[in-house]
This record gives C-alpha cells, structure tokens and sequence, in this order.
C-alpha cells in the first residue's frame, strides 16, 4: 500500500524508510533488549547512535573541524533567545527576509540593541533584499539571515559574504527549513541553527553548528543547559539529551548518504521545485509571487484566483475548500497555507520523492482543467 504524500511545513514527512527502520527497532535497538527511548544516554548503546549522528552529520555537510555540531532542545524560537544570550556583546543585526526574521529580531530585542540591517517587509517578503544594501552598524555581535524562510517561500540562493561587505562580525544562519537540502558555505558562517522537525526527524531535536571561537561568551542570564560552551565541553549531554530525535536523524544522515548525500538531494530538490514552479507560472489558475531569484526550493507558497484573477486569501473560500478536498481524496496532504498568508504551501523536503511532485502538479492541472 503506498501512503500519501504529505506536503506538511512541519512536522513534516520522514523517508519511509526512516520509519519502518524505527518500527522495527522500537522494542530492541539492535539485540541491546532495550528500545531506544528507554536507553541510558550515557550507555554505550545510546553513546554509539550518538556518535554515528555526529559523524554522519559533519560528513553529509562538510562541517569543518573547527565549528562544534550541538543537538540541543528547544526548536528554532528558543535558539531566538539563545543565539543573543551566547553571542551578543550590545548590538546585533537582522535582515529580515520573512516571517521567521521578523521574529527572530522580536526576541532578540530582550537581550540587547536590535538594528535591521535590511527587510522586504514591503514589499510582502517575496524578495531578498540585495546585500549590497544591507546597512550593517559598525561593532555588531553578530548578522542574523534566515536563509528559508519556510513561510513566505524565499531562499538565499547563496550565503552573503560579509567580510567583501566590509563586516567582519560573524553570521548567524537559522537553516531550520532547508538544512541539508543543499551544502553549506562554512567559509561564510559563524552559527547555524535549525529544528529537526522540517527535513530530519522529530520535533523537540535542535541542530546548532558554532564556531569554536564563538563558544565562551555567555551573558551571566544564560541558562546553563543553554550556554553553547558547556553544552559543547559534555557532547550535548551536559543535561539529558532528545534521545529519539537523535536517532531518528541519525537514521535520517544515514538515509542522505545513501541516496547520495547533500549535493544529490539538492540536484533533486531543484528538479522538483522546477515543475512546481514551472507548473504554477504558466497557469491562469495558480499564482506564486514570489522573486524568481528568491524561490525556495522546500516551501512553495501558491494562490488559486477567482475569475477575476484576484489570489483567493481566505482557505474557507469554496474553490480553495475544493482544492484541498479533492488533493485530500487524491492522496495530496496538508496543502494548505500558512494562516498568515492564506491560499496553498507545497513543502517538498528531502522526504518527498519527484513522484509526489508529479502527483501534486497532476492533481493541480486537471483541478484547473475542471475549474
Ligand atoms: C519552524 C521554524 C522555526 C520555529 O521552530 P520551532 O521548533 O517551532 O521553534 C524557526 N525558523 C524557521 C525557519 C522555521 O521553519
């Protein structure tokens, strides 16, 4: 029996491979006798998945031996708190690119001077605003992007370089939505963090990748169990861990490499996000508004109109309640838009095979055929 696609923003569809691993090991992880949530995280059993997760990580994104791979707690929005209380000295920048960015600076704000270096506010964030005219204060802690912005559906196309925009502050990037769907230019980060819940495995795990040189400038406020340097000196085990979530990912890392690893599920990303895309733009029916430039390749926002070509907002609206009765019936799932934003969101994370995408863009033309 084949499951639906689910197009979930997240939690969001695993590798099915991915859950049928974790079935069949719920009650004995490897003849241990014990199923993985019931495993001491300081036994070698637990110590081992550990290990390999890390190792799998570093390995699938090419993280360099100086930046510190953390699994942490807490989800993208505690890391809004825990970026500032770890590297904030004052001052900090955001660019604010979507829904996420904004409030990242929200938070901030509680722990220091918050300065918007730039923001496509304005223009309804459906563009990045060019680099070239970030305004970046002099002696900030740290620049803060978020590279998808999993709501509005834009992606930095590529990391800035803030050292050729005369900034040598360190950046910091919340990858949550888009992490290990393509690589990662470490050259030009300082802190990459990102929730498990998009494209790795359960919610409750936090992925932090930090420079070492970052680590060891904690406000005196910090919670301990939230101090990167001391969460780093216990290999995230200064508390107790998310177990699962670790090993769910570490079944996930595994996955990546067999399929090929980051650049081959960014080849496949891009293909898929192509006929999405390239299935939206000509249609009369279907509009997405965002920048090309700036697309995301996970999170594809898209309106249904009405006769007068008007984006139908409102979910409850009869042609969109058709839309998604007829995805739901078809095996589409969770397709409809963030409630901010109204209308539909595709989300095609590593998870979702092309032949999920093709059902989808099968599902939209013969909907707009028959509307
Ligand atoms: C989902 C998401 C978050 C928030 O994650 P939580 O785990 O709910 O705290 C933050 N940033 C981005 C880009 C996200 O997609």
């Amino acid at each position: 029996m084949r499951r639906p696609f689910n197009f979930s923003a997240g939690p969001a569809v695993l590798p099915e491979e991915v859950l049928r691993t974790a079935a069949a090991e719920m009650l004995d992880w490897h003849g241990s006798g014990m199923g993985v949530m019931e495993m001491s995280h300081r036994g070698k059993e637990f110590i081992s998945i550990y290990e390999a997760a890390e190792r799998d990580l570093r390995d699938l994104l090419a993280v360099p031996a100086h930046f510190k791979i953390l699994f942490m707690q807490g989800g993208g929005l505690a890391e809004n708190a825990i970026v500032p209380m770890n590297l904030s000295r004052g001052a900090m920048d955001f660019v604010v690119s979507g829904s996420w960015s904004h409030k990242s600076q929200q938070e901030a704000a509680k722990y220091g001077r918050v300065h918007i270096a730039a923001s496509g506010r304005e223009g309804g964030y459906t563009a990045i605003p060019d680099p070239a005219s970030w305004q970046i204060q002099a002696g900030t802690s740290y620049v803060h992007l978020c590279s998808n912005e999993t709501i509005d559906g834009v992606e930095f196309a590529q990391l800035p370089d803030l050292k050729a925009l005369g900034c040598d502050a360190p950046l910091v990037v919340d990858f949550s939505s888009h992490v290990c769907s393509r690589p990662v230019d470490w050259s030009r980060v300082g802190l990459a963090f990102g929730g498990a819940q998009k494209n790795l495995g359960p919610a409750g795990l936090t992925l932090v990748v930090v420079r070492e040189d970052l680590l060891g400038h904690a406000l005196p406020i910090c919670p301990s169990a939230f101090d990167y340097q001391l969460v780093a000196k216990n290999q995230s085990m200064y508390n107790t861990p998310p177990t699962y979530g670790i090993y769910i990912a570490g079944l996930t890392f595994a996955w990546l490499k067999k399929q090929g690893g980051v650049a081959a599920m960014e080849a496949r990303n891009i293909a898929k996000a192509k006929l999405l895309y390239d299935t939206i733009d000509p249609s009369a029916l279907y509009l997405n508004r965002v920048d090309p430039a700036a697309r995301s390749r996970m999170n594809v926002p898209f309106f249904l109109r009405d006769e007068a070509g008007q984006p139908l907002l409102d979910p409850a609206h009869p042609r969109n309640a058709a839309f998604l009765e007829g995805a739901k019936a078809a095996g589409l799932l969770q397709l409809k838009g963030h409630k901010s934003v109204g209308g539909m969101r595709a989300s095609i994370y590593n998870a979702m095979p092309l032949e999920g995408v093709q059902a989808l863009v099968e599902y939209m033309r013969e909907f707009e055929r028959r509307a």
